[in-house]
């Protein structure tokens, strides 16, 4: 009989615990009042389980007295009947005088199956509840998973995608250049960039460009955007103070630059370093006209592949480039291609040159259009010759 008692005992002890917890998910139960009547019940039993387990070791079995208040205080345990209707309906209501009656009864063996159906029913719900409370935290965490998982592909479908591929339209244009990668954010956010409608110059006594260019050896690429020829080293400018060699050329069409607004057919774009690494890029707008010797040679030098450096045997004199009259205009600006740096000096000559239309046609066979559009001169000072 204490046996049964004790088994009794600790599992309402463990569902009075499982109840107070809410950290296992169990739902608090419906029943305020029952909740608390099984709160008690609990702590109720807490001392007396201990007392039942110690007289169920071995050594305690001795123990044969069964005094009154131990009839007492087990009677609640028996009484737990809110797992089995049949037994008592209202624990909380539990005299000591029907603990006294249920004790006795328990005595009979009928009762005594009870009891331990009442036991097996208690130990069932148990399980149940720990089983569901596993499968509650198993599906929040899941959940949880779940989330974070959507979360990170959003934040990935989200990302700007950083290319290093750049065009002059669609998607990858100059509208987008400053986005497309962190390393050109210049391209969007600058504010001394190329090129410009060159208008309202200030006329003034210029320094002339002191051009030092001679015949050259040279190599030659479509690196698609353009048909770039880099100079052997030896060409230079000389402006001011400064000394800048002359590193390679490239075209536009129609020409990036524009002078009160117009511009022309095409333009050739002779880039120059300083011993400090700053650029002078020199512009010579290109009209159609007579055909151009050193365009020519560099036509007639375009490797079949893009990507492809050529090597030709010849020479190339960049002199040929060049209108007779030196006067130009100049303002700072920038790259007019990805990465778009600033700080580039920019001297464009005001008397065009020309090329062939059979010239002009070839390159725009190649290029139909790489020119990069107007940005805002935002007030930048323009200088030009007299
Ligand atoms: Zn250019």
């Amino acid at each position: 009989m204490r046996h049964l008692i004790a088994l009794f005992a600790t599992s309402i002890v463990m569902l009075g615990a499982s109840a107070n917890e809410p950290a296992h998910g169990t739902k608090p139960a419906p029943d305020a009042t029952k909740t608390d009547a099984a709160a008690k019940l609990a702590a109720e039993l807490a001392r007396p389980a201990k007392a039942v387990e110690k007289a169920e070791k071995p050594a305690a079995a001795k123990e044969e007295k069964k005094d009154e208040k131990s009839a007492k205080l087990h009677a609640p345990l028996v009484e737990k009947p809110t797992i089995d209707k049949s037994l008592v309906e209202k624990p909380a209501k539990v005299s000591a005088a029907t603990a006294d009656k249920v004790a006795a009864a328990v005595s009979t063996s009928e009762d005594e199956d009870q009891v331990d159906l009442s036991v097996k029913i208690a130990e069932r719900l148990a399980e149940m509840r720990a089983k569901q409370a596993a499968r509650a935290a198993a599906a929040a965490k899941a959940r949880k998973a779940l989330d974070a998982k959507r979360k990170k592909e959003a934040a990935i479908a989200a990302a700007p995608k950083i290319s290093n591929h750049w065009d002059y339209d669609g998607e990858f244009g100059p509208e987008n250049w400053g986005k497309i990668n962190p390393a050109w954010a210049q391209c969007g956010k600058g504010n001394r960039q190329s090129p410009i409608d060159i208008r309202d110059g200030m006329k003034v006594n210029l320094d002339e460009i002191d051009f030092d260019y001679r015949p050259s050896r040279f190599s030659e690429i479509d690196n698609g955007h353009t048909v770039q020829v880099n100079l052997a080293g030896g060409n230079a400018i000389n402006v001011g103070n400064e000394r800048y060699e002359l590193v390679q050329f490239h075209f536009h069409r129609p020409s990036e630059e524009k002078i009160n607004g117009k511009g022309t057919e095409m333009v050739v774009h002779l880039v120059h370093r300083g011993a400090k690494g700053q650029l002078a890029v020199v512009a010579v707008l290109l009209e159609r006209g007579k055909p151009n010797e050193a365009i020519q040679t560099v036509w007639n030098n375009i490797p079949l592949e893009k990507g492809q450096l050529g090597t030709p045997g010849v020479e190339l004199d960049p002199l040929e480039l060049l209108p007779n009259r030196r006067e130009y205009y100049t303002y700072m600006g920038s790259m007019t291609t990805p990465p778009c740096t600033e700080n580039v000096l920019w001297m464009v000559m005001k008397q065009p040159m020309t090329a062939s239309p059979a010239q002009m046609a070839l390159f725009s066979r190649l290029y139909p259009l790489n020119a990069r559009p107007l940005q805002d001169g935002g007030g930048r000072m323009v200088k030009e010759s007299n």
